[in-house]
């Protein structure tokens, strides 16, 4: 399988006090490429350190989990793919490849309006606040036939946007009962599996080759998780390169091929599930698997020490250091790097490697 989308050095940095880790809906907004305004984002002196040299690829038919704690930098990830950056954001270096095998186009380099030929068309995008994700005022039909509509091409008519809009519903994992009875009801009048299906029918009415899902089960109870998982499994295995953000680590560890582990906005870990869920080397990994409840076994929750910081500014060293307890003093001085020995997993750590 190849890769759909690739990260190559990405560095985002910030200005003022902005706490990336709580990004809210009007600065998105004010950023919002679909409505063709620049990013004005300082690109000048450089502020405070947001993600890192982060290198990462999508592949076609594989789902990606994308972890940490809160305020680690994953949904700035994937709103610099999105173009949906605060102001007070910038991205400092790198690309962002969509096609980097075949056509490879900088998602980067396009301005807001030429990004916006991407966005629900090659990209779909799953936002973390289901019910504000979606307009109060349209009905789950309308609101993935709005969608349907952005694909301007030879099918673009009536007959056709209400075929891919209930193809779209049904792939997503609503019922045909559900087409019939409900799909015209507004937000208001669904429940969250249902809405959170609604938006993720929104994200794959125009086929896109990657899909971002940003906590998609964060808000439902475990019967619409488990649903909502395997209809993002089932995406990918028809070909969808999926990035899925979650803290749910015991949710995915069936349905994803490989897992990505940030802290402070750098890639700590990444390998195949296997490897990062069930033979973590990283100390910061383990310590998110030591507070995973688990039914096939009676332990004591281990919670990490401390609190990560909002940014590592003034940090030297591994940014790991001041919570971990496999410290040693070359740590406190010598930043690791991912290891090279193992490509397949790699890991930022002088203990582990
Ligand atoms: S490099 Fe040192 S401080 Fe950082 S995670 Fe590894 S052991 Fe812990």
């Amino acid at each position: 399988m190849s890769d759909a989308l690739r990260i190559e050095g990405l560095s985002v940095y910030g200005q003022g006090q902005y706490d990336f880790g709580r990004q809210n809906a009007d600065e998105r907004e004010s950023n919002d490429p679909l409505s063709g305004q620049q990013n004005t984002a300082a690109s000048g002196a450089r502020g405070y350190e947001v993600i890192s040299q982060v290198n990462l690829s999508l592949r076609a038919g594989k789902v990606l989990g994308l972890v940490g704690e809160t305020g680690c930098g994953k949904t700035t990830l994937i709103n610099s793919i999105l173009g949906l950056l605060p102001a007070s954001l910038s991205v400092a270096s790198g690309r962002i490849l969509i096609d980097p095998e075949e056509q490879p186009v900088d998602l980067l380099q396009l301005n807001n309006r030429q990004r916006a030929a991407y966005l629900g068309l090659r990209i779909g995008y799953v936002p973390q606040d289901v019910r504000s994700g979606l307009n109060p005022l349209m009905s789950a039909r309308q609101t993935v036939r709005e969608g349907a509509k952005r694909k301007r091409d030879r099918k673009h008519q009536r007959s056709a946007i209400t075929q891919r809009t209930d193809d779209a519903l049904r792939r997503a994992g609503l019922s045909d009962d559900f087409l019939r009875s409900d799909a015209d009801r507004r937000p208001g009048r669904l429940s969250g599996g249902q809405c959170q299906r609604v938006l993720i029918a929104q994200a794959i009415v125009n086929e896109p080759s990657v899909l971002l899902l940003d906590e998609p089960t964060a808000s439902l109870d475990p019967t619409s998780r488990h649903q909502v998982l395997e209809t993002i499994r089932r995406l990918a295995d028809d070909g969808a390169a999926v990035c899925l953000v979650t803290h749910d680590l015991a949710a995915i560890a069936s349905m994803v091929d490989s897992v990505a582990v940030m802290y402070l906005g750098r890639l700590v870990e990444i390998g195949s599930a296997d490897q990062v869920l069930r033979h973590s080397r990283h100390p910061y990994t383990r310590g998110l698997l030591g507070c995973v409840p688990r039914l096939d076994e009676k332990r004591t929750l281990q919670p990490i020490n401390g609190e990560a910081p909002v940014s590592g500014n003034g940090l030297t060293g591994c940014r790991f250091y001041p919570r971990c307890p496999l410290r040693q003093i070359q740590c406190e001085v010598d930043e690791p790097q991912l290891s090279k020995a193992q490509l397949e997993h790699q890991v930022a750590c002088h203990v582990a490697e």
